[in-house]
């Protein structure tokens, strides 16, 4: 990283603009008495001020980075370069282990290798009938070369193939070649829906989910396949949607396998239901060259920009590389963002215009759900190695088109770290650089690519959510802050719809432009650097104190005066909670310190006004009890733990050992050992509880602390019941003991 420049190239335009040309504003001097020399003094006092106001271009925030290495990422990165990628790879059908699977893992190596990365290689993870990787079992991989469905009875008309949508194979398929009578079975997911018909040999046709449909149809009834059209029975509904979904690979005691199906958009449904309701006999014909992969393996890639002082030491970036054709937004745009980081940064490293950074960088392009999981317990040593991950999952939508907005999910409290704060004030540049309308000073050029849109950009950040792979990092024994970059809402997905036409490559730049000067911020921090980190997180964390105060201040504003004491103690246990989160975020900087002295210093001083906030904002509740306490006329009185909280205090969760990776998961798999109905481990509420349990912290901690990031973050919220239950059935499942 590089010392702040006092002007920059934005501020040396608008100069240029208010002096006029430089000959000029010499002359003019030379002319004692003239009034332009008045009138350019004026208009250069102006200036002065308003650059005093404005320094750099960010307001409201720490400068991070200096303006001149920002202009370095900005003229190097490139989102046609990524918009190529996602066009590349939009041609395979990447459903985990398939030959389009491993192809498009092939394109992204060879592009790795071409940039010039290190340690360029594809991972491949054993996938089969019994291995878990730490507590998932992935899904199996599936391979599809071809499939037809056609029409013959009452007239010729080709339905559907693979070569046109490739989602419209339903996943497990196996190969057939058969002409059979269609029959029409309602949802087909009951037994009610086969009562009076004979479906055996036959093909039926049902509205419901194929995984339920194949178990009823073929296994139970000897059908010969299943062709499923949702909402056949919504008269509204003309959708063209064909997704990617699966039937049973094969029955419960793995004594019959799986046939075949087909997704039909409902349009293509009724073209059969209508010849049915005509009471006229409709015969198909459906080919499938398909097969169900046991063993097969998924395949990932890793790559990496090697660290030069600490290379133990690792970012990683995450995107998940499969899912069906075209897979445009979902997710070859997080593939390709990748790349384009990845090539920004070697490429400025190579021309030496950047050090190479201290800190390890891995790239690494993953099976979605379980990639996580088979890295880690491929390479355990990895988990303390990795100080960070960066998710990308849907990004370049074109914004104005779409109506959405780019999207950082930050990490949860038990995560709290240099991490968010790092990435938002780089979003934050983003988003004003990319606004000058808003009524700024023009704080930097927009960043547009010259094949892509004119739009103004919409950046957001919202509290932990679980939609992608970071919920891998950030939980369980893993424990890794971990951010996401998503367009929400996203586009058209899962089916043939998620197109290339969606994206724009003005919106990738600006997404790889934050991915790479985000991610090389923190490999390149050190003792120097760590001063600016400190304080954009020490004053991000004031006011998101701030905010949480207004939060507290608003619990206590109520007239009941026996809630009042409750509403006391929840006001002052978020004043704690959020102080505990902003201390451990400013503990995580010691990473970038090594122990060099005055960043030590500085660091314990940002802590040490971090404890006298927290007493000051406790006063303040404090006062704020005590006026509402004489409004109504009540004895204020010192909050005590009520019995139920007692009890609380003697619980200490200890996770059983065994279990890795993430909890978040739980709820799925292996669904056979752990069945929970009421309650989704991947809740953010419950997920933070699991979170918290480290054999150390008591039920009363856990639950106060999920309470009041509860209320920070808006998340729904479970009674104490409801938490006491679901802690019962993780202790009934082993997962737990106390
Ligand atoms: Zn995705």
């Amino acid at each position: 990283m590089e010392k702040s420049k006092p002007v920059d190239a934005g501020f040396g335009l608008l100069i240029s603009w208010l002096l006029g040309p430089e000959d000029e504003v010499v002359q003019s001097f030379h002319r004692k008495g003239d009034f332009t020399v008045m009138k350019k003094m004026l208009r250069v006092i102006g200036l002065t001020a308003l650059m005093a106001s404005f320094p750099y271009a960010q307001y409201n925030q720490v400068e991070i980075v200096s303006r001149d290495l920002i202009e370095k990422f900005a003229g190097e990165v490139s989102g046609k370069i990524a918009l190529e990628h996602i066009r590349d790879l939009s041609v395979f059908c990447r459903w985990y282990g398939s030959d389009d699977m491993i192809k498009a893992a092939e394109f992204v190596k060879s592009k790795a290798q071409h940039y010039g990365l290190s340690d360029v290689r594809i991972e491949k993870f054993k996938v089969d009938a019994e291995t878990y990787y730490y507590m998932q079992k992935p899904w199996h991989a599936w391979n599809c070369e071809s499939g037809e469905l056609r029409m013959v009875e009452p007239r010729n008309k080709l339905i559907t193939s693979y070569e046109a949508n490739g989602p419209c194979v339903l996943v497990n398929s196996r190969d057939a070649d058969i002409t059979a009578e269609v029959v029409y079975v309602g949802t087909g997911t009951s037994p009610k829906d086969y009562e009076g018909k004979d479906v055996r040999g036959k093909i039926v046709l049902a509205s419901g989910y194929p995984w339920e449909v194949s178990k009823q149809a073929v296994f139970e009834r000897g059908a010969a396949g299943v062709l499923v059209s949702w909402m056949l029975d919504t008269p509204a509904s003309h959708s063209t949607e064909i997704y990617q979904t699966r039937i049973a690979p094969w029955n419960k005691d793995k004594t019959k396998v799986s046939t075949f199906g087909f997704f039909l958009s409902t349009n293509q449904g009724r073209i059969l239901l209508q010849e049915l309701d005509k009471g006229k006999k409709v015969v198909v014909q459906a080919k499938v060259k398909a097969e169900v992969r046991v063993p097969g393996y998924h395949p990932g890639v890793v790559a990496t920009i090697p660290g030069s002082a600490y290379p133990e030491e690792e970012i990683i970036f995450t995107a998940h590389l499969d899912h069906p054709r075209p897979g445009a937004h979902d997710n070859n745009s997080g593939c390709a963002l990748l790349l384009e980081t990845a090539r920004v940064i070697q490429s400025l490293i190579d021309q030496k215009l950047i050090d190479p950074p201290k800190r390890t960088i891995r790239f690494y392009w993953t099976p979605h759900v379980w990639g996580v999981d088979m890295l880690f317990q491929t390479y355990p040593e990895r988990i303390a190695r990795t100080i960070a991950n960066i998710n990308v999952d849907c990004v370049g939508l074109n914004q104005t088109k779409f109506s959405s907005g780019f999207t950082v999910t930050k990490a949860p409290f038990t995560r709290a770290s240099f991490l968010d704060d790092i990435v938002v004030n780089i979003l934050n540049y983003l988003i004003l650089s990319n606004n000058n309308h808003m009524g700024q000073l023009p704080h930097a050029p927009m960043m547009i690519d010259h094949d892509g849109t004119r739009n103004v950009f919409y950046g957001r950040v919202v509290p932990y959510v679980d939609y992608s792979d970071h919920v891998f990092f950030s939980s369980g024994n893993v424990g890794i802050p971990a951010v996401t970059f998503i367009d929400l809402p996203f586009g058209s997905h899962h089916s043939q719809n998620d197109k290339f036409d969606l994206i724009d490559a003005t919106q990738l730049k600006r997404i790889s432009f934050l991915a790479a000067v985000a991610s090389y911020c923190i490999a390149a921090a050190g003792p120097e650097e760590s001063f600016g980190i400190i304080d954009e997180i020490y004053h991000c964390g004031q006011s998101r104190i701030e905010n949480e105060m207004k939060l507290s201040k608003s619990l206590l504003r109520i007239e009941d005066k026996i809630q009042l004491i409750h509403q006391y103690k929840k006001a002052r246990n978020l004043v704690y909670i959020g102080h505990q989160r902003e201390r451990q975020a400013l503990q995580s900087t010691k990473l970038f310190i090594k122990g060099a002295r005055a960043a030590a210093d500085y660091l314990s001083k940002a802590l040490k006004k971090m404890d006298s906030s927290e007493q000051e904002c406790l006063n303040d509740i404090k006062s704020l009890y005590h006026r509402q306490c004489r409004r109504m006329k009540i004895k204020p009185e010192d909050p005590e733990l009520s019995k139920e909280e007692l009890q609380l205090k003697n619980i200490i969760p200890r996770r059983n050992a065994d279990l890795k990776g993430a909890w978040g998961i739980l709820n799925t798999y292996p669904d056979d050992r752990y069945a929970f109905q009421k309650y989704s481990p991947m809740h953010a509420y419950l997920f933070e509880v699991l979170n918290r349990m480290d054999g150390q912290r008591n039920m009363l901690e856990i639950v106060q602390a999920v309470e009041a990031e509860a209320l920070s973050s808006n998340y729904p919220r479970f009674s104490l019941d409801e938490t006491m239950d679901f802690l019962a059935k993780l202790k009934e499942q082993n997962i737990i003991d106390y």
